[in-house]
């Protein structure tokens, strides 16, 4: 069951624990009705395909893989019943994560944020793994028509189409993170307008080879 999916689970895994420390995080590939998620608790290096969870996105039943699902199941599945993504990860990367426990968002002060959005929100804080705190993040991506929100006091969560981008989209929103937290040192930094947002937006769609 899902055994493309639950192989590239593994295969991605060494790139979130690039991004976030210890066994914190998870991620999760889409096939229609059920997705394959990280096992909870496990070190990334530390599972193969066959342990890797198969979850359904209805109500979260586990229905395959050898090991218990990530406890952020609920996030995971609330997600994908409202967005018709195809992959989710959550990080708690050190910049991002900064901006979650300052419970500040992330404004449009460098044209990459179009990765994800023209802002990434916060969504309130609330226990890891409950249904609030699912539905905090699910309303606080809506209202901000973003890809990626910051959990407050907890991290990152970034949706997008696969596996691959929501990898590259969480690295770009740690790394403007980081940079609107430098830029910080010098008072409020500028930021771009909506129009020129709509401009990179338009020029995104003929980018890359
Ligand atoms: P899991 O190991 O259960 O995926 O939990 C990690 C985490 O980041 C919870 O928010
Ligand atoms: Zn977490």
């Amino acid at each position: 069951m899902l055994d493309d999916e639950r192989r590239r689970v593994v295969e991605c895994a060494p790139a979130l624990s690039d991004l976030t420390p210890g066994r914190t995080g998870n991620l999760s590939v889409r096939s229609d009705d059920r997705f394959a998620v990280t096992p909870t608790g496990v070190p990334y290096d530390g599972f193969d395909a066959s342990d890797v969870p198969v979850v359904r996105v209805e109500d979260g039943e586990h229905l395959a893989g050898g090991m218990a699902p990530s406890s952020e199941v609920p996030m995971h599945a609330a997600i994908y019943r409202r967005e018709d993504v195809g992959a989710i990860v959550h990080t708690h990367s050190p910049w991002a994560t900064t901006m979650a426990v300052r419970r500040q968002e992330l404004p449009p002060i460098h044209y990459m944020i179009v990765a994800v959005g023209k802002r990434v929100p916060v969504a309130e804080y609330a226990p890891y793994g409950t249904d609030e705190l699912a539905a905090n993040v699910v309303e606080a991506m809506t209202e901000a028509e973003s890809t990626a929100c910051f959990i407050e006091n907890h991290g990152l969560v970034v949706t997008a189409p696969n596996l691959d981008t929501a990898i590259e989209d969480a690295i770009h929103v740690e790394s403007l993170s980081r940079i609107y937290l430098q830029s910080l040192a010098g008072g409020e930094p500028t930021t771009l307008s909506d129009e020129q947002l709509e401009t990179v937006i338009e020029r995104f769609e003929s980018y890359g080879q």
